[in-house]
C-alpha cells in the first residue's frame, strides 16, 4: 500500500480485514469469513442484544424474504408503465410497483408517492433539487437540537448550495420557538423550511409555521424519517394535513420496512418536479426487491400500525420515566418525556454519550451517543445525550413493565457502578425469552 493512501475507516479494522484476506488460501476461504461475520452480529444484535437504537427497526420475516427475491436482480428504471420504461419485461415489475405506490398513498393519506428512493437522505435531495435553486435560503434545525446533516451544509442541502439559517429553538421544552420564528423568518424569506429531526420528542407547531412561510410562497417541507411509522400510525401529528407540502422519511426507522426512503405531497403541481428529480436525477435502477418489501411493510403498517406504533410511544415514555427515577436525567421529563419512539438522556454526569454507549455495548444493551442543547460543535465527538428508542423492543412483544427492567440493567452500570460484563450474563437471559417479532402477519400480535 502507498504511502499517501488516506483512508477515513479505522486503519487497524481494515489491516485485520486484509490480513484474514491474505491468509485465505482461496475465494471460498474469503465468503467464509464474510458470512461469518454476518452471523456473528446475527446471534449477536440479533438474539442477544437490547437494541436500542432510535433508527433501528426489525423487519418482519416475509420483508426479509422479499428482500432476497428473484426481482431484485432485474433492471427496471424509469416510471411505471410500458413506454415509460427503457427495459422491456417489466410487466409484473409494474404490478409490484404501483402496488407499492397504492399501498404508501393510502398509509400517509396522500394523493402522491414515490417509491423509488434508495435512502431517506436522497428524498432530501429531491425536495432541494425540486424546490430550490442554488443559492436560495432554507431554514433548518440546527444538529443539537436534532437537526440531520441531510438538512445543513454537510448534506444534501449543501450540496445543492443553499444558504441555511437555523431554526429558532427553545432548549427548555425542546420545541420551536415560533415567536421568534415569526420575526426572523420574514427576514430572510426561506424558500423551504425543514422541520422533523433526529431527535424529536415533541410535535411541531405545522399550522402556524406554514401559515407565516405562505406570505412569500415558503413551504414547510416535513423531513419524518424517524417519524414515518407514527404518522402512519396516526400516533403523531399528520404533516401533510397541518400545511406541510412535502413529507419524507426513512422507511427503516419507525415504518418498520426495508433501510430505504418514502416521499408523499398531496399538490398535483410538484408531481413533475419530484418525479423528475427522482428521475432521471437521482435514482436508476432502484432495488425491486426492496420495493417489493416495502410494499409489504405499508400493508403491515395498514393492519398493525396503530396498535404497534401506540405501543411504541407508551414504552418509550415508561423508559423515560423508569430512568428518571434510577436517577439519570431525562430531556423534556416536565411534559410527559416523549411523544415519539425516542428517550434521551443527559448522561454528562456518567461520562458522556460516547463513553456511556460503549460501557452499555459491552452488556448488550445498545443506544448511541448524541448531541443536546448546551452541546458545542466542539461536542461532536463526545457529547453529553444518551439516545434511545423503543421500536425494536416494542415488536419483540415488551410493553411497559419490561421498560423497567430495561432501565433497571442501564442504572447497574451507569448509577451503581456495577461492570457490564457482571451484567451482560442477566441481559442475554431477559432476551432470551424475546424472540418473536410481532405487529406483522407472520406472528400477528404479542400475547398478553
Ligand atoms: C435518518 C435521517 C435521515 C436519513 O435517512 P436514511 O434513510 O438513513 O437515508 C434524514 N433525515 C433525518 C432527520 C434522519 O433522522
Amino acid at each position: 500500500m502507498s504511502q499517501t493512501q488516506f483512508e477515513v475507516h479505522d486503519p487497524e479494522i481494515l489491516a485485520h480485514a486484509r490480513e484474514i484476506i491474505d491468509a485465505a488460501r482461496n475465494g471460498r476461504e474469503m465468503q467464509d469469513a464474510v458470512i461469518a461475520a454476518v452471523k456473528r452480529n446475527e446471534e449477536w444484535r440479533g438474539q442477544q442484544c437490547i437494541n436500542l437504537l432510535a433508527p433501528e427497526a426489525p423487519t418482519s420475516p416475509t420483508v426479509r424474504a422479499l428482500l432476497a427475491s428473484e426481482v431484485g436482480t432485474r433492471a427496471a428504471e424509469g416510471h411505471i408503465g410500458k413506454v415509460n420504461r427503457w427495459f422491456a419485461g417489466t410487466k409484473y415489475i409494474d404490478e409490484i410497483e404501483a402496488l407499492c405506490v397504492e399501498l404508501l398513498k393510502k398509509c400517509f393519506r396522500a394523493n402522491y408517492a414515490d417509491h423509488r428512493l434508495v435512502a431517506s437522505m436522497i428524498g432530501n435531495l429531491t425536495v432541494y433539487t425540486a424546490l430550490t435553486q442554488p443559492g436560495d435560503i432554507v431554514m433548518t434545525i440546527a444538529q443539537p437540537y436534532g437537526g440531520h446533516s441531510s438538512n445543513r451544509l454537510d448534506g444534501p442541502a449543501g450540496v445543492r448550495g443553499l444558504k441555511i439559517v437555523d431554526v429558532p429553538m427553545d432548549p427548555i421544552e425542546l420545541e420551536i420557538d415560533v415567536d421568534l420564528f415569526r420575526k426572523m423568518a420574514p427576514l430572510v424569506k426561506p424558500k423551504v423550511v425543514a422541520l422533523g429531526a433526529s431527535m424529536t420528542l415533541f410535535p411541531f407547531p405545522l399550522q402556524e409555521m406554514s401559515g407565516i412561510v405562505a406570505e412569500w410562497g415558503g413551504k414547510i417541507f416535513f423531513d419524518g424519517a424517524h417519524q414515518l411509522g407514527l404518522v402512519a400510525g396516526g400516533q403523531f401529528q399528520d404533516p401533510l394535513r397541518e400545511g406541510a407540502a412535502v413529507l419524507t422519511g426513512s422507511a427503516g426507522k419507525t415504518f418498520s420496512g426495508p433501510q430505504s426512503g418514502i416521499i408523499v405531497w398531496n399538490d398535483p403541481a410538484l408531481t413533475e418536479p419530484f418525479t423528475t428529480a427522482i428521475f432521471p436525477v437521482l435514482v436508476a435502477t432502484h432495488q425491486v426487491n426492496r420495493v417489493a418489501a416495502l410494499a409489504v411493510s405499508a400493508a403491515e403498517m395498514i393492519e398493525f400500525g396503530k396498535m404497534y406504533m401506540a405501543q411504541i410511544v407508551k414504552n418509550a415514555q415508561a423508559l423515560g420515566a423508569a430512568l428518571e427515577q434510577r436517577g439519570i436525567r431525562v430531556l423534556g421529563a416536565h411534559k410527559g418525556y416523549t411523544r415519539t419512539q425516542q428517550v434521551i438522556a443527559d448522561v454528562k454526569p456518567f461520562g458522556g454519550g460516547l463513553e456511556t454507549a460503549w460501557l452499555l455495548a459491552r452488556a448488550n444493551l445498545v443506544a448511541n451517543k448524541n448531541l443536546i442543547p448546551g452541546d458545542t460543535p466542539a461536542d461532536w465527538d463526545t457529547p453529553s445525550g444518551l439516545r434511545m428508542g423503543t421500536i425494536e423492543v416494542t415488536r419483540l412483544g415488551m410493553r411497559e413493565k419490561e421498560m423497567e427492567q430495561v432501565a433497571e440493567f442501564i442504572s447497574q452500570i451507569l448509577v451503581k457502578k456495577r461492570a457490564p460484563e457482571d451484567v451482560v450474563e442477566d441481559v442475554i437471559e431477559f432476551r432470551s425469552a424475546y424472540q418473536t417479532l410481532y405487529y406483522n402477519f407472520d406472528h400477528g400480535i404479542p400475547p398478553r
